[in-house]
């Protein structure tokens, strides 16, 4: 059963210019025309499992509530499967929307602290940069470790397995030319300075 929020709203809690910001990212100049008529959250497998649908989503965003919008867990079960964009009337690319909110979030660290999603997609994008790939293995050990590090002691056994059969690289794989990857990442975040933003 979906779970929306019905709390009632004031405006003291809109975060001016919010959404002015996101509708400034590629992809999400759209979201002015949404008509609200719910297509997203009906075309959306995953809607009721989170705490605002995406039409939801967009209304908050629009109106400035970003403290409501970063803090919810929508943003962080959204699969990227693209159903919600494929059948929006009005043409937006939500699932552009759910990614700008996801780099907001974690930009200023306001993710729902108990999910493991965001501290995957943190540590996916800390090793791509400083690395050029990621190590499944490390990546997987690492997102236990923040998320749940009694996971990693209850399956030594597994672990010790795996290193012996070697199904487990504890050395971290790197692309040759990996500054050169780092820079043109950080061009590509609008972060000519040499380092790239998460
Ligand atoms: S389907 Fe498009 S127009 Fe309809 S509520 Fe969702 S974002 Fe808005
Ligand atoms: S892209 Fe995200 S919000 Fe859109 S339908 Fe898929 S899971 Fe739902």
């Amino acid at each position: 059963m979906m779970k929306i929020k019905r709390t009632i709203k004031y405006d003291a809690d809109r975060v001016q210019g919010f959404g002015r910001e996101i509708m400034g990212v590629t992809g999400c100049e759209q979201l002015p025309s949404c008509i609200q008529c719910g297509t997203c959250s009906g075309a959306c497998p995953l809607s009721i499992y989170m705490d605002f649908s995406p039409r939801q989503v967009m209304a908050l965003v629009r109106a400035d509530f970003k403290n409501e919008v970063l803090s919810s867990n929508t943003v962080w079960l959204c699969a990227s499967c693209y159903a919600c964009t494929v059948e929006c009337p009005r043409q937006i690319r939500i699932t552009d929307i759910m990614y700008a909110l996801k780099q907001r979030a974690i930009k200023e660290h306001v993710y729902p602290r108990h999910m493991p999603i965001p501290i995957l997609a943190k540590e996916f994008a800390k090793m791509v940069l400083s690395k050029g790939r990621i190590t499944e293995t490390l990546l997987v050990l690492q997102l236990f470790l923040r998320a749940n590090w009694r996971a990693v002691l209850s399956s030594w056994r597994l672990g010790l397995g795996l290193i012996r059969t070697g199904r487990f690289v504890i050395k971290p794989e790197r692309i040759e030319r990996q500054a050169e990857l780092a820079a043109m990442l950080a061009t590509v975040n609008g972060n000519g300075n040499g380092k790239a933003k998460s």
